[in-house]
């Protein structure tokens, strides 16, 4: 039995149908209306809100599908969804002597609206016959009792209206709001979970292609950046629509109230060289407004807390378990890794108690380092952010090595070392450890040679600038500049 048919719901059946199992999926939300821009336009998604946002199943979840299960990758290709292949994204300088390696086949990114994917997925989880969706099932509660050792032992769920199903198994996909942890506590269950915030708020608008149109080409400028007061993305999508995502760190309240205006938001777009080509009137139409998210949180759940399990035949696959910053663009990843590393446990071992322990263990070798390095990067952006709003900020001096040894050492020399790229971009995509290519001695000798060379050396290298600084951005969207400065140190 598995609360929730989201992205998690939806793997945890892919992953475990073939074994067999009779595997009941309860949904609150109704199902999707027939077909991808129904589906888009009209499908009523409140247990998962970000449905209107923008989502790509980064190379690690793609080689999954393609590997496990390559008729859903043809059924999402056949709707429309698309892969940006290691070639298509590479940097100028690159481009000229760049020699296509076996691996970098491995490194593609599906793109598509995310409601798109999940109808897709949904349709094709559903064709199975030893899976059921319950779609406008609102589950209330967790049935579970102790047995003879004084162990908790998941036996069901109970729905709303008063309706119990009871299972061998119970999976948890009810995402980052499932209400798991309180009937957990509430039956005297023990978790930890550890987690911050991020520190950003997410804003995203769809756009669709004008007839006649296409895409622009990739040139020079990027469609991605990171200004520091603002990140950014244009992500193209499935059936001539693509997105453009704007992530405002929290403490810019100025921009984060400002943006969800429609001319402001086309403002910031038309003043980003890679992006305004794309949202250009002429080319491209908005299709819906702009979507905000915020209560962003990085969280790791540990339900078998020092080999403890908290309770037995309870599983739980997703943001339930482990939740991630959207920007990194990892979560359904995540979510399908955990299913197939789930269903592995329960294929090797029958005994509730080992398989609690070798989940929990395998979720944690699998993914761990992504999730940690994830929430060091995350700290350091904030710092960045916050020290940002501060025209006369002097970051401390190994602040500043740090700063240039990233700047004009390893973003240069990725930009000019097909190798470094491959090694950077393989552990984004989360195909090697997220570090390991960086501490790789080979590496460091090749950017430190590259640092070395100096500025001005390099200065063929340096990518144009993917927007304006924050002064300049201010002035131009009429913003305070200095607003949140003031309220910042008034606060402290
Ligand atoms: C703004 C944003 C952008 C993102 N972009 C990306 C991206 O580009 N790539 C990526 O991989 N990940 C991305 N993510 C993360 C991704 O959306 C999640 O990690 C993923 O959806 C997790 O799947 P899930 O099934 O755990 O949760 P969800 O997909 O949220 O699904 C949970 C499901 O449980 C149901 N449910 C909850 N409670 C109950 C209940 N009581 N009874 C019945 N049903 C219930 C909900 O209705 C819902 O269908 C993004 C997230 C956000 C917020």
């Amino acid at each position: 039995m598995v609360l929730g048919a989201g992205i998690a719901g939806l793997c945890t059946a892919l992953a475990l149908a073939p074994t067999g199992r009779r595997i009941n999926l309860l949904e609150r939300d109704l199902a999707p209306p027939d077909g991808v821009e129904a589906t888009f336009d009209h499908w009523s998604r409140r247990g998962a809100s970000q449905l209107r946002h923008s989502h790509a199943f980064l190379a690690r979840l793609r080689q999954l599908i393609a590997t496990e299960h390559p008729a859903l990758l043809e059924a999402l290709e056949a709707a429309g969804a698309r892969e940006l292949r290691f070639a298509d994204g590479l940097p100028e300088p690159i481009k000229k002597t760049y020699v296509a390696a076996p691996q970098d086949a491995e490194m593609s990114i599906l793109v598509s609206r995310r409601s798109t994917l999940e109808f897709i997925i949904r349709r094709y989880v559903e064709a199975h016959a030893n899976v059921a969706i319950r779609s406008g099932a609102f589950v209330t509660g967790l049935i579970s009792e102790r047995d003879a050792t004084g162990t908790l032992v998941a036996r069901g769920l109970t729905l709303e209206g008063g309706e119990t199903v009871l299972a061998d198994l119970v999976i948890d996909a009810g995402g980052r709001a499932s209400p798991m942890t309180d009937w957990l506590a509430e039956a005297g269950a023990k978790i930890t979970e550890e987690g911050e915030d991020c520190a950003i708020l997410y804003y995203t608008r769809f756009y669709a292609l004008k007839p006649g149109q296409s895409e622009p080409a990739r040139g020079a400028a990027s469609t991605t950046g990171d200004l520091g007061y603002l990140k950014f993305g244009i992500f193209p999508a499935d059936n001539d629509t693509f997105s453009f995502t704007l992530a405002v760190p929290e403490v810019e309240e100025a921009l984060r109230a400002a943006v969800m205006r429609p001319d402001i938001f086309d403002a910031i777009c038309g003043r980003l060289p890679g992006v305004a080509p794309w949202t250009d009137p002429e080319r491209s139409t908005p299709v819906s407004k702009v979507y905000a998210m915020g209560d962003l949180k990085s969280r790791w759940r540990e339900m078998a807390p020092a080999g403890q399990p908290a309770m037995l035949n309870l599983f739980c696959v997703g943001d339930s378990l482990v939740r991630t910053n959207p920007l990194y663009g990892r979560g359904c990843s995540f979510a399908a890794i955990e299913a197939h590393g789930l269903r592995d446990v329960l294929t090797g071992t029958g005994d509730p108690a080992n398989r609690t322990r070798a989940y929990s263990a395998r979720v944690r070798t699998d993914l761990f380092a992504f999730y940690a390095d994830m929430v060091e990067q995350d700290r350091g952006a904030a710092r960045r952010a916050l020290a940002g709003l501060d025209p006369d900020h002097r970051a401390s001096w190994r602040g500043r090595l740090l700063r240039r040894f990233l700047e004009d050492g390893v973003a240069i020399a990725v930009r000019q070392d097909a190798d470094l790229l491959r090694g950077a971009m393989r552990a984004f995509h989360m195909l090697d450890s997220p570090r390991g290519w960086l501490r790789r001695p080979a590496s460091l000798a090749r950017i430190l040679a590259v640092w070395a060379r100096g500025r001005r050396a390099n200065a063929h290298l340096y990518a144009p600038k993917s927007g304006p600084d924050r002064p300049a951005m201010f002035a131009a969207l009429g913003l305070d500049a200095a607003a949140d400065l003031a309220r910042v140190r008034a606060a402290a």
